[in-house]
């Protein structure tokens, strides 16, 4: 049975049989041979199989306007699928621009745009400033800081709070210094805390006075459409905020299909203000005649409608929201009470949150691998290192659900013995 006195209030004694308990839980545990992996968010082979329809489609070699999708051009993308993605994505199809498969590489476009040739507002390219940064709101998703921090970006980290990133933070640092360049957000089911961006955050960050006057939001909608629950969180319309607020050109919009339909064959979407829109297309032009429209033609026939999508990520809710709540049990019945551990129950998104006892992570991680069980490496989700070494992200939505379960018990005897160690010791 499971001691439910917090750790910190056990006497030594008590502390020293929990530990004793824990060490042979983790032995019995390496003795078993797992390998399992929750490190990446990807989707489950189930939920590609959702799009296999994708195979035999387009069944046309027109869109709806008689495009023929075969040929050059249409360098914003088929205008029946930006139809679609507007609705849900809350835009204009005008202001939407249908790309390639990863709304990633849109971002780094983007950036290079900005670094070469400035930003739509005319000002200066951001590789003439002797000093660029970033604010990355932490715990965030590593590829941003990852892909800033390449440009030569300083990433500086903010803090997170249950309603998206610490404003008051992010307006006192913004007002001062004109090298912060922009920000990145991920405003609804965040990457990976499950946060969700309300209207009010979103009206904070369009009007917030900034000392760069082409200061950009990358507002990366990744999981807009990936709910858990009944509860189906709309995304704040930050585009229509920076235009009410007199910056129209602040934010820039990021998603895609990839855990919609295929993640290595979907569709990536950039929207914003119209000179943001036609700024970006003119950039993008100098290298490409357009993108495949045939791709954007069979995405359109396999959805046919907002609907449509609306109703495929229902099926995908049914295949992830089982592996959500075996994680949350798992962390339930081995950790609750024991103050050692606190984590996040998503309404939406791919990715659980977990802090352990500060200055565990590490440990944790290692005796997992140890025990074969794969985890994101410590410290990921911050820019430069976890300064309080206490978080980690979990991804259950790739293995079968049996796996899911099995290493979350295993993670939870890890994290049991990393607490024990670090408190006996
Ligand atoms: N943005 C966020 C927040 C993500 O978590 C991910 C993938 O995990 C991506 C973007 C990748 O998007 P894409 O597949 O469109 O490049």
């Amino acid at each position: 049975s499971v001691p439910t006195t917090p750790l910190s209030q056990m006497s030594p004694d008590e502390l020293t049989a929990f530990l004793d308990a824990a060490r042979s839980s983790y032995d019995d545990l390496t003795r078993r041979g797992l390998s399992l992996d929750l490190t990446r968010g990807k989707p489950a082979p189930e939920q590609l199989d959702l799009a296999d329809g994708l195979m035999s489609l387009p069944t046309t070699t027109t869109d709806s306007t008689g495009t023929d999708v075969r040929n050059y051009g249409g360098l914003q993308g088929l205008g029946d699928l930006r139809d679609i993605f507007g609705e849900l994505l809350g835009v204009h199809a005008d202001r939407l621009v249908a790309g390639g498969t990863s709304s990633l590489v849109m971002m780094r476009d983007v950036l290079v745009d900005l670094w070469l040739k400035g930003g739509p507002g005319g000002g200066r390219p951001w590789g003439a400033e002797e000093t660029v940064k970033f604010l990355c709101p932490s715990p965030g998703y590593d590829r941003h800081f990852t892909l800033t921090s390449w440009f030569g970006i300083e990433n500086v980290p903010v803090p997170m709070t249950d309603e998206g990133p610490d404003l008051d933070a992010v307006e006192a640092l913004v007002a001062e210094d004109p090298t912060i360049k922009g920000m990145w957000v991920v405003p609804t089911y965040a990457n990976p805390t499950g946060t969700v961006v309300s209207d009010a955050v979103a009206a904070r960050l369009a009007a917030m006075p900034t000392a760069a006057d082409d200061f950009t939001i990358l507002w990366d909608n990744a999981y807009a459409l990936h709910h858990l629950t009944d509860t189906e969180h709309r995304s704040a319309d930050l585009i229509g905020a920076c235009a009410e607020a007199g910056h129209p050109d602040r934010a820039v919009m990021f998603a895609s299909t990839s855990k919609i339909s295929w993640a290595g064959a979907g569709v990536a979407f950039l929207a914003g203000s119209e000179a943001t829109v036609s700024w970006y297309l003119h950039h993008l032009g100098q290298g490409s005649i357009g993108p495949d429209k045939a791709n954007h033609l069979r995405h359109v026939q396999l959805f046919g409608s907002a609907d449509g999508v609306r109703e495929h990520m229902a099926k995908h809710r049914a295949l992830i929201a089982p592996k959500f709540a075996a994680v949350d049990k798992a962390l339930t019945h081995s950790l609750a009470g024991l103050g050692i551990a606190e984590w996040t129950r998503p309404k939406g998104g791919y990715f659980v949150s977990l802090d352990v006892l500060p200055g565990t992570a590490s440990r944790v991680i290692s005796l997992a691998k140890d025990a074969g069980v794969a985890l994101t490496p410590a410290g990921s989700a911050f820019p430069g290192a976890d300064p309080e070494d206490r978080n980690i992200r979990l991804a259950p939505t790739f293995p079968p659900l049996d796996s899911v379960v099995e290493a979350m018990e295993a993670v939870a005897t890890c994290v049991r013995l990393a607490a024990a160690e670090k408190l006996a010791g």
